[in-house]
């Protein structure tokens, strides 16, 4: 039984890799320069069920365990992390929640169409007053004549000038306490008042188009409420707990083609007559970046091998999103490094690789909530 899991996990990654290295590959630096989002290279993943990794077949999904979804997007990732961003935003936070908490209707009627890749979802929780605070929510629905109306400004939308099924939190019930006055809608893109902001100008994952997006009077019936009212931010929290798993494979995969990148380089690079790789401080910093590596990989399925077998994981794959961002970080700054001068150009891919890993620290709850939820959960277990 292990075997098999392990030889279907080995060809997951091998089909993966293919694809990613045959379509994303040659174009995955100048989709980074032109800030471009490659819709045909998307248009080939819908049917090969990239967007409904964890999907079940009834919805059209492929219904993957978790250590496969999170081999997935390593691997995506490791070629293109905008495209990584993408997936696992849409898979995780984009579709686990109307898995978890909608109607059987909603499911036939949202989740098919997400799977498919047809359309492309989005988490909205972020605002100008809202960040790690998601209690600092403004944007309000209310309830009138048979409808919400919907009015107030996501930002930071990872996909948001792509997608057309995003999820977004609303104040329901501005008197309840901040743990009971929000709720989740799934909106639709051609909904009147529903509009997309100018595509942020951001760092790194510049493939992606991560915008704001408006609600002016927006209505929607009660068919697109998911969960109870007020059940906003238990099914943000939960959201999150899975989205954190992607977020650490993400950056597992960022990390592995900064590694692979100085190995070669390493070996390549002549100075005082012999290759750089001879050099102790490099092999050390090379060591330290697999060790590192493989570490924040392990975290990753720990926490994927947890929420597949039913157990609690929000605090493991708090530390796997924790560990594997920060490797993501210090791995891709090696990287530079070992690559000394050339690694700050925009000719070699490692300096792309920096300005990816960076934000992994920051979306999905900074490296200092994942604390703050990792020792909340510590402290929360029996002396
Ligand atoms: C590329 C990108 C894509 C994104 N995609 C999405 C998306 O799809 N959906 C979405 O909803 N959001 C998204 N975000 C937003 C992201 O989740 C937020 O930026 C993040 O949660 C931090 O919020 P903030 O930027 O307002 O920072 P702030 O909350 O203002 O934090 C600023 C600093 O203060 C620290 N801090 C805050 N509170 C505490 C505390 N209690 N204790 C200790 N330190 C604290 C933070 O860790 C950080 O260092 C995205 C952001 C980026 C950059």
């Amino acid at each position: 039984m292990e075997f098999d899991a392990c030889m279907k996990h080995k060809l997951v990654r091998k089909s993966v890799r293919e694809f990613a290295e045959t379509e994303l590959g040659p174009i995955a630096h100048e989709i980074d320069q032109e800030a471009r989002f490659p819709i045909e290279v998307v248009e080939k993943m819908g049917p090969l069920n990239f967007f409904g990794l964890q999907a079940p077949k009834e919805y059209g999904g492929a219904g993957i365990d978790s250590i496969s979804y999170a081999i997935v997007i390593e691997e995506i990732s490791r070629v293109s992390g905008s495209l990584g961003l993408c997936l696992t935003v849409h898979n995780s936070v984009g579709i686990s929640p109307i898995l978890k908490y909608g109607t059987p209707k909603q499911k036939e009627r949202f989740v098919t169409r997400l799977a498919s890749g047809e359309c492309i979802g989005a988490f909205c929780l972020t605002e100008a007053n809202a960040g790690s605070d998601a209690g600092g929510v403004e944007t309000h629905a209310v309830f009138t004549g048979g409808q919400y109306v919907i009015n107030g400004t996501k930002i930071f939308v990872t996909n948001g000038g792509v997608c057309s099924l995003p999820l977004i939190f609303a104040i329901t019930d501005p008197q309840a306490n901040p743990g009971r006055n929000a709720s989740v809608f799934i909106m639709e893109k051609d909904m009147p008042g529903f509009a997309v902001g100018e595509i942020e100008d951001l760092c790194g994952m510049r493939a992606n188009p991560v915008s704001s997006l408006f609600f002016e009077d927006c209505r929607v019936g009660p068919e697109n409420l998911l969960g109870r009212e007020g059940d906003g931010l238990k099914i943000g929290l939960d959201a999150l707990d899975t989205g954190r798993i992607g977020i650490g494979a993400q950056a597992v995969g960022i990390a592995q083609a900064a590694y692979e990148a100085s190995v070669k380089y390493s070996r390549e690079r002549q100075q005082f007559k012999k290759p750089i790789s001879s050099f102790q401080s490099i092999q050390n910093m090379l060591a330290d970046m697999a060790t590192e590596i493989d570490a924040a990989r392990l975290l990753v399925y720990r926490a994927s091998a947890r929420k597949d077998s039913g157990r609690p994981f929000g605090k493991e794959a708090s530390m796997a999103k924790l560990y594997a961002s920060a490797t993501a970080s210090r791995v891709t700054g090696k990287a530079v490094q070992i690559h000394g001068g050339y690694g700050y150009s925009k000719e070699y891919d490692v300096e792309r690789y920096f300005r990816d890993a960076k934000v992994t620290e920051i979306y999905e709850g900074t490296s200092e909530i994942q604390r703050m939820v990792i020792s909340r959960a510590i402290l929360a277990e029996p002396v």
